[in-house]
């Protein structure tokens, strides 16, 4: 049997056979490839599956409803059981680890994880880039603890300024001051440089593209990067159609405009965002370009849900299943094995796809997609 057929027979199954480290093919650095040739560097960890907000993009309200079921409490992974994973997730080549969710700050106590995790290192010894995305309705109180812990940079999604199009978007009234106060108590506690991340609906709060350039460029300068993410067909429940995203290249062309703009390189491989500097040296902006512009050919990133299911793309509709190995008492070496096995099948590349079939053929029909609540961001 070849090692991409056991993958794919195992996914799902609650305990797959152990097989030995040496056969996964482990190069002596560390780094694992996919069968694309793509290493594993970068794993989002999602800590909870609720969050505060109902986000129309993320969360409709008619879905995730009071009648909607959350995890259980038990079936989340322990503080504990998510240090160990990463712990392993870095012996395999990760070097950055991202927490979201849902919202990463409504867990209980995460400062403890965030500890945890800070004392990890990387294959040469290093700290793990240790950072996290929120919605920023809790950052004002939390800031300094989040940094105390050892936390290094925080991103803060903010999708736009003016206070009626924000309530709306969050579509639980929540007031931009409140994010706003957040992401200046992250500066002052050292969590930088900030990204801010605006998803664009076009329609609904494009209007808001210059207004928050202005705001960040001028009151933050290098301290902060505004990168605005074409709004994506993740999830199953978001009625996304291509007439709603905004493509990128508009974005860039309307702040060039007012604030002219000059490319800039990527900073490391596999990075989301193409950058672009304010050409009088005011800071730089990102943009994310998943729909117009797929990446997936250097997409380095894992996903852990909150049950412990990895998850090789944000549009996969399975997970493998991790917990079991954890709570049924498997050696390190085993779930490194598992791990190598996962990553080593690994083909996907959703975006691409899509753009191949033709843009507007996301959210179409097809296995149920998992929703980025559940997987993080
Ligand atoms: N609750 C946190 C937050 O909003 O920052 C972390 C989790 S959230 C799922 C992570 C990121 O995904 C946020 O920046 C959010 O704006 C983005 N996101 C969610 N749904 C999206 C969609 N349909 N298209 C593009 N980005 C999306
Ligand atoms: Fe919550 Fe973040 Fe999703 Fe908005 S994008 S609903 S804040 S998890
Ligand atoms: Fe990575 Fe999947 Fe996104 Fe492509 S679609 S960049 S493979 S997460």
């Amino acid at each position: 049997m070849t090692e991409t057929s056991i993958l794919l027979a195992d996914i799902g199954r609650a305990r797959p056979a152990a097989t030995p480290l040496q056969d996964v093919h482990v190069p002596a650095d560390g780094q694992l490839l996919d069968r694309l040739a793509r290493p594993l560097t970068d794993l989002r960890i999602s800590v909870t599956d609720r969050c505060n907000f109902r986000c129309s993009y993320c969360m409709p309200k008619e879905v995730f409803d009071k009648d909607y079921k959350y995890l259980p409490h038990a079936s989340l992974l322990s503080f504990e059981e998510i240090t160990r994973l990463a712990r392993l997730f870095a012996a395999h080549g990760v070097r950055k680890i991202r927490l979201t969710g849902g919202e990463p700050l409504l867990r209980k106590n995460i400062e403890a994880l965030i500890e945890q995790l800070a004392a990890l290192r990387t294959v040469d010894g290093l700290p793990l880039d240790l950072t996290l995305t929120t919605n920023g309705s809790l950052l004002a109180r939390k800031a300094k603890a989040l940094k105390a812990a050892g936390l290094q940079r925080v991103t803060v999604s903010l999708d736009g300024l003016d206070d009626a199009v924000f309530r709306g978007m969050n579509d639980v009234d929540f007031p931009v001051t409140d994010v706003l106060a957040g992401i200046e108590a992250a500066r002052d506690a050292g969590l930088g440089p900030i990204k801010i991340n605006m998803v664009v609906k076009r329609g609904t709060n494009d209007q808001e593209i210059l207004p928050m350039a202005r705001h960040f460029r001028d009151h933050y300068g290098g301290a902060a990067i505004l990168r605005f993410i074409e709004y994506m067909d993740v999830g199953a429940t978001n009625g996304w159609r291509m007439n709603e995203v905004l493509p990128s290249a508009d974005v860039v062309q309307r702040i060039g405009a007012e604030l002219p703009l000059v490319p800039l390189e990527a900073s490391a491989p596999g990075e989301t965002a193409q950058r672009w500097a304010y050409a009088d040296g005011g800071g730089e902006i990102g943009v994310i370009s998943s729909v117009t512009q797929a990446f997936c050919h250097d997409c380095s990133r894992a996903r852990l849900s909150t049950e412990g299911r990895l998850y090789l793309c944000l549009f996969a509709s399975q997970g493998h299943d991790l917990r079991p190995l954890l709570r049924d008492g498997a050696s390190d070496a085993d779930i490194l094995s598992r791990i190598g096995h996962i990553w080593h099948g690994r083909a996907d590349r959703y975006s691409e796809l899509r753009a191949l079939r033709g843009p507007d053929t996301g959210g179409e029909a097809g296995p149920r997609r998992v929703e980025m609540s559940y997987i993080g961001g």
